[in-house]
């Protein structure tokens, strides 16, 4: 997907480079370029006409006229501008405050929500959550049982209606399902309802009937991105009629023009959460508007690989930490090691959402401050090497010298230590009980 719109976009680009500043006729002769490219790439009219009066009004302000390399400050505009049509920041989940959180997938049929049910209970068990899917399409033949079969093979339990019960009421089982999953204690009820061909009123009632009965946390408008412009109709249909607070993009694999992806965030004003992008399970992934942006402009998808290289690194690392934990002998050169990796792979909340076990932690996470780690960074960089190993050693005059070097307070290094003990104090203890995630050693 999207080559075709990459390819006219570095051909755009191409005839910039060289230019030592770019005139008004220079810029109008791009966006007239970049015009075509949109078009071409199947993205709703307004979406185009509001990308280009974007990029047409930072391009002639000052920041341009600044310009080193008039082309690399217009790619970057339209980078900018693209992350921006896309829903800007990527958005996370939001859960309920008291479990089950309730996620009903509606959409078209055909559009992919069986299989988006099934890999985002695979996505959320990942994360350490418990989900529950729940078969609440009874009008598409065979969709029950597809659930129940995609659901054994992602791991993932499935609720559904007793088989041979007759064709049974959507929306009753439903509200059976989250019921299920708070006897149970799953944390997450994921619904696949029904879809039709084309939006009808019989589905969307029966979608706010389910609504109505589940109080979703989340509606999540699960959209084909091959079907071009009628996505942006259909999911301004489901806007109005069952609503929706995110979308989720599938077949993002395929190689149609892609227009529906960078339109309907735009028209819609709600964020995309997920793309599916292939027909196995694991084919799924939280979606990054600033990622596809870099795709689209053919820069790679650069960040995903440095994010994989990073997985395998950290491997390695957590298992020999892990090893000096449950012996109890965790020093402050693992911690800062431990916290330099996690740093470089993104917001400190994210990835402690994704540990196994801190699903109950998630308000506490939320709260948590990515600059208190780069403060937490600079006083253990400011010990020795003898100090950051053995932190018993830090008296008095040691504190008052690494709070200065590091540009803190006495408290805070104090603080800091304080915080460690505790940490290596409860990890022996976890590490005691077995938790999963973390390998127990043989030592005693
Ligand atoms: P539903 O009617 O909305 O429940 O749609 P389904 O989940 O049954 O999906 C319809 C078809 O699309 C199935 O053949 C799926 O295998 C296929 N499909 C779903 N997601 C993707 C995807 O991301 N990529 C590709 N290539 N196919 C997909």
């Amino acid at each position: 997907m999207f080559e075709a719109l990459a390819d006219r976009l570095e051909a755009v680009f191409k005839t910039l480079r060289g230019k030592g500043r770019l005139s008004e006729a220079d810029i109008d002769a791009t966006l007239r370029e970049i015009r075509l490219a949109l078009l071409e790439a199947d993205v709703a009219l307004p979406v185009v006409r509001d990308f280009l009066s974007g990029v047409r009004e930072r391009a002639r302000s000052a920041e341009l006229s600044r310009a080193l390399n008039p082309a690399q400050q217009v790619i970057s505009i339209v980078n900018e501008e693209l992350i921006r049509i896309l829903g800007g920041q990527a958005r996370r989940l939001r859960f309920a405050k008291n479990p089950p959180s309730v996620i009903l997938l509606a959409g078209l049929q055909g559009s992919g929500k069986t299989t988006v049910a099934a890999k985002l209970g695979r996505w959320l068990a990942k994360q350490g959550h418990t989900p529950v899917l729940v078969a609440a399409d009874l009008q598409r033949p065979n969709a029950v049982e597809q659930l129940q079969v995609l659901g054994a093979r992602a791991e993932v339990p499935v609720f559904a209606p007793e088989p041979g019960s007759g064709v049974g009421d959507p929306v009753d089982v439903a509200r059976r399902g989250v019921e299920f999953a708070r006897r149970r204690l799953h944390d997450i009820v994921v619904i696949d309802t029904a879809g039709r061909l084309g939006v009808d009123e019989d589905m969307m009632r029966q979608a706010m009937e389910i609504r109505d009965a589940t109080e979703p946390d989340e509606i999540l408008f699960v959209v084909d991105a091959m079907v071009g412009q009628d996505a942006v109709t259909t999911a301004r249909a489901f806007l109005d009629g069952v609503g929706f607070d995110g979308v989720i993009l599938t077949k993002l694999d395929g190689d149609a023009r892609g227009g529906a992806a960078l339109s309907v965030a735009s028209v819609t004003g709600k964020q995309i959460l997920f793309a599916s992008t292939g027909e196995k399970l694991d084919d799924f992934d939280v979606f990054h508007p600033e990622r596809m942006a870099s795709r689209i402009l053919g820069m790679g998808d650069v960040l995903t690989l440095i994010e994989q290289a990073q997985a395998a690194f950290d491997a390695e690392q957590a298992e020999r930490a892990a090893q000096r934990i449950t012996a109890g002998e965790l020093t402050l050169d693992d911690f800062l090691e431990q916290m330099t990796a996690v740093r470089k792979m993104g917001p400190i909340a994210n990835i402690l959402g994704m540990l196994p076990g801190m699903g109950q932690f998630k308000d506490a996470i939320a709260h948590i401050d990515d600059r208190d780690l780069d403060r937490v960074t600079a006083i253990i960089r400011s010990m020795t090497p003898e100090e950051r190993a053995d932190p018993k050693i830090l008296n008095g005059s040691r504190r008052a010298r690494i709070a200065r070097g590091s540009g803190t307070t006495v408290a805070e290094v104090n603080s800091l230590v304080e915080r460690f003990f505790e940490a290596r104090k409860m990890m022996k203890q976890f590490a005691g009980m077995g938790i999963p995630g973390m390998r127990r050693t043989t030592k005693a």
